[in-house]
């Protein structure tokens, strides 16, 4: 039996790769770790900030919530993918 943490992971981890795969997201390409770190953090915080106005309205909207969760974390990966050269190219 897999584990719950492994199972979030799997999920989330799709939810990132769907978001990734949007037209206009693909149209960016994926030559994100040419970009500099302070574009990229620049974005992450951006995108941290639109996470806090969904968590603050009065009705949260899970769907808009678990959405900016993802762009969160997409801009983290990239960031990471940045600092490390994790990938040829
Ligand atoms: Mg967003």
């Amino acid at each position: 039996m897999q584990s719950r943490r492994r199972l979030v992971v799997e999920w989330f981890s799709g939810l990132m790769l769907d978001k990734l795969h949007q037209p206009r997201n693909l149209a960016k390409g994926d030559e994100w770790h040419k970009d500099s770190l302070g574009l990229l953090l620049s974005r992450l915080k951006e995108e941290l900030g639109e996470l806090e106005a969904e968590l603050s309205r009065d009705h949260i909207d899970r769907s808009a919530v678990v959405s900016e969760t993802v762009d969160v974390a997409n801009f983290a990966m990239m960031l990471a993918d940045a600092v490390t050269g994790s990938l040829p190219g």
